[in-house]
Parts: C-alpha cells; sequence; structure tokens
C-alpha cells in the first residue's frame, strides 16, 4: 500500500540538493550531440503549486526551495545555481513569487532535445494521475507502473547514452536493498550508464545498508555527494539527503561543490555538503 506523496515535501532542502545534482549531470550531458534515454524510476506528479493544502501543510519549501530563492539575484557569478534558479523563475505565472516546484520529470523534460528519449515511472495511481496532467514533450512517456523492474526491462535502450534517476519514497526498510539490486542489475545490463540515486539520511543509517550493497555489486565509479540541516541525533526525521552518481561526468564534483558553497549558509548555520568517491576503479 502506497501512501507517500511528494507533494507534502516539494521544495525541501532534499529536493533541492538532488535536482542540483541532476540539473549538472543533464547540463554536462547535453553538451554533445549523440541523443539520450532518460529515465525516472519514481517521478511523482512533476510540477508542485506550494499552495496546496498538502504542500502548505508542512511548508517544507522554507527551507528549501524559498530561500534559494529569494537570494537568487546575488547568485549571478555562480553559473550552476543561477542557471538552476533561472529555470525555476521561467516556471512561475507572476515572475517574482516563487508559486511552483518543479518535480524531476519537469526538470528532465524542459531540456529534453528531439532525438532524446524520456520514460517517466510511476506506480500511485493518484500520483499518476497528477502526472498525467503535466504537458510532456512527444518523446516523453509516462509508465504506470514499477520503476525499479520497468527499468531493468526497458535496457539496453535505443539510444547511446542513458541516463536514470531512482528517487524512491523508502516507505518500506527492503527498499533500500531492492534500489542496490536493481542499480547493480542496470549497470551489468548498460556499463555506461549514468545512474542517479536518492537516499535520505534518518537517524537509524538505513542508507548504510544501501551503500555496502553498492559496493560489494561490482560498480566501477559511484561519486556520493550529501546535504545535511543538522547532526543525526538532534532531532527526529530527516537530517540529510544523499546523493550517488554512478559514472559522474568529468568535473561534476567541482561544478557542484561551488555551487553548494553558496547553497548551505542560505539552508542554515548547521548545514554542511560533503561528496567523495564511494566506489573508484
Ligand atoms: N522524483 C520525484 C521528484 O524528484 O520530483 C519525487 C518522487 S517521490 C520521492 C517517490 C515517488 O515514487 C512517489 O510518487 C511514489 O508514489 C512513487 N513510487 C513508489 N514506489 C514506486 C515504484 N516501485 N515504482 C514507481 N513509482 C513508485
Amino acid at each position: 500500500m502506497l501512501s507517500y506523496q511528494h507533494a507534502y515535501h516539494a521544495g525541501n532542502f532534499a529536493d533541492v540538493h538532488k535536482h542540483l545534482v541532476l540539473y549538472a549531470v543533464v547540463d554536462h550531458l547535453l553538451r554533445k550531440p549523440s541523443p539520450i534515454t532518460f529515465i525516472d524510476t519514481h517521478a511523482g506528479r512533476g510540477v508542485y503549486p506550494l499552495d496546496a493544502p498538502e504542500t502548505q501543510r508542512l511548508d517544507e519549501y522554507r527551507q528549501g526551495a524559498l530561500p534559494l530563492w529569494q537570494a537568487r539575484h546575488r547568485q549571478a557569478d555562480q553559473p550552476l545555481l543561477s542557471a538552476w534558479l533561472g529555470e525555476i523563475a521561467g516556471l512561475q505565472p507572476r515572475g517574482s513569487r516563487l508559486e511552483r516546484y518543479p518535480g524531476s520529470p519537469w526538470w528532465l523534460a524542459q531540456r529534453l532535445r528531439g532525438d532524446d528519449r524520456l520514460r517517466l515511472f510511476e506506480l500511485h495511481p493518484g500520483e499518476h494521475d497528477q502526472l498525467a496532467q503535466q504537458a510532456l514533450p512527444p518523446n516523453a512517456q509516462r509508465i504506470h507502473g514499477d520503476g525499479l523492474a520497468g527499468l531493468v526491462q526497458a535496457l539496453p535502450v535505443s539510444t547511446p547514452r542513458l541516463c536514470v534517476l531512482i528517487d524512491p519514497s523508502y516507505e518500506r526498510k527492503e527498499e533500500y536493498a531492492e534500489v542496490a539490486d536493481t542499480v547493480c542489475a542496470a549497470m551489468r545490463k548498460a556499463r555506461h550508464a549514468v545512474l542517479l540515486v536518492w537516499y535520505p539520511l534518518l537517524p537509524a543509517g538505513r542508507h548504510h545498508a544501501l551503500l555496502e550493497r553498492l559496493r560489494d555489486g561490482g560498480l566501477r565509479k559511484v561519486w556520493r555527494s550529501e546535504l545535511t540541516l543538522r547532526q543525526p541525533g538532534d532531532e527526529r526525521g530527516m537530517y540529510g539527503s544523499g546523493m550517488l552518481v554512478a559514472n559522474p561526468p568529468w568535473g561534476l564534483d567541482e561544478r557542484l561543490a561551488a555551487a553548494m558553497a553558496r547553497v548551505t549558509p542560505l539552508l542554515g548555520e548547521a548545514s554542511r555538503y560533503t561528496a567523495d568517491w564511494w566506489v573508484e576503479e
């Protein structure tokens, strides 16, 4: 039974982290003309109105996208962050107020070129109905189904390059192992794929099982990036956001570090950003 709805969390600090990494990866991949298949295994709704009752209930974007938005005019000399904020600005109906926050399908569809492909998986019927209301380019396909199984079935793809985002809700603790096994299976079928995995940093530390299983799974190059808002033991709930990138584009670490040096002070005094190689050949 699926109960998670991303609208409750839209635009929070984890979305900021995840979508900045995604944006930087896509930006790099688009420098070359050869076509790319993008697969988003856990798509969610696509675009989130920030005045929706679910989003207003927790108002998490006030500790995420909003402080960045309010500081956007001071980021002109930070290329990655200013470009990312510029994309968000283009989505706002009235320009100056942050009224909508884009989810991963929007980030991917927005920059899709004619020969690229996009597959968006969403399992929750209500969330898939919401996604179906988003306008998508003709080379994007929505699939109401399991994104982990769907990913492995979709491989190999017909384009020379492949970029995958795996962004589960981790409602069940088994999902950590399922994600790791899927990543390993996908990388066996598409060794060149650039594959991104998001995971929450929670006091229970379940993400360690995911990381260890990936390290044992025969992957060659995995880069890890983590953004924390506070120390693990300070409060209950998610204290940080993690992203893994298998086969990261060259220079991604420097570009992210420079952007995150601007982001962390805006998210609070205790906010920290770290990145390292989790698996290196
Ligand atoms: N990727 C989205 C973004 O960045 O805007 C947010 C996705 S949200 C964290 C996770 C989504 O995955 C939820 O909408 C949930 O309904 C969906 N979901 C859960 N299990 C799934 C599965 N096995 N396959 C596809 N979607 C799933």
